[in-house]
């Protein structure tokens, strides 16, 4: 067997025992059509129909997408092993901790889950090749940016809160409350890894 059958094999194998399907570009589609996606999702999967991206898990519906692409070749399979590992340690998660428990999620919180999921990856791998560790860290980097933005944005709007909420003279201290990641639901960020 070449290394590219034993990927596809590899795969398959995961996904029967895991009981996670992959599914194709027609059920996604469907999905659009019911709006069951968000709108990122939607947009990335109908723009981009060739090369290994977009591709996503759903950690409540347990299924896998993967563009149209080669699951064999290197990158394509480590992304979808990282996109299984989204669903496997789905409730190991501090997203899904938080959701279930209602608690307010953080940016830094995707983060973890990302990390998680490609610590799965790695664990799973026939072999993580140079070029596996690349996209991973390129992905990891694009989480780390997106992240420092968001806590930005959300320290400015917790300070301009404060402010906001303060009276003139007064000593007393604001309860400021953070809404953000309230009802959403735990998932990979739409249409990256
Ligand atoms: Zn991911």
């Amino acid at each position: 067997m070449t290394i590219e059958e034993q990927r596809r094999y590899h795969i398959s194998h995961l996904s029967v025992m895991h009981k996670i399907p992959i599914v194709d570009r027609a059920f996604v589609l469907k999905q659009i059509e019911r709006g069951c996606c968000p709108m990122e999702t939607a947009f990335a999967v109908t723009h981009y129909k060739t090369g290994y991206m977009p591709c996503f898990s759903d950690v409540t519906k347990r299924y896998v997408f993967m563009n149209d692409c080669d699951l064999g070749e290197e990158v394509p399979y480590f992304i979808c092993l990282h996109e299984f590992g989204h669903i496997v340690k789905a409730k190991d998660s501090p997203m899904w901790k938080k959701w279930v428990s209602g608690e307010t999620m953080q940016p830094e919180d995707e983060l973890q889950s990302e990390e998680q999921a490609w610590e799965w990856a790695i664990s799973q791998a026939l072999e993580v090749t140079p070029l596996m560790r690349e996209k991973m860290h390129w992905a990891l980097k694009s989480y780390r940016d997106y992240i420092a933005v968001m806590r930005k944005q959300l320290d400015r709007k917790v300070y301009e809160n404060t402010v906001s909420t303060l009276e003139r003279g007064s000593c007393s201290v604001p309860v400021v409350e953070n809404s953000i990641g309230e009802g959403s639901v735990p998932a990979s960020k739409n249409g990256e890894s």
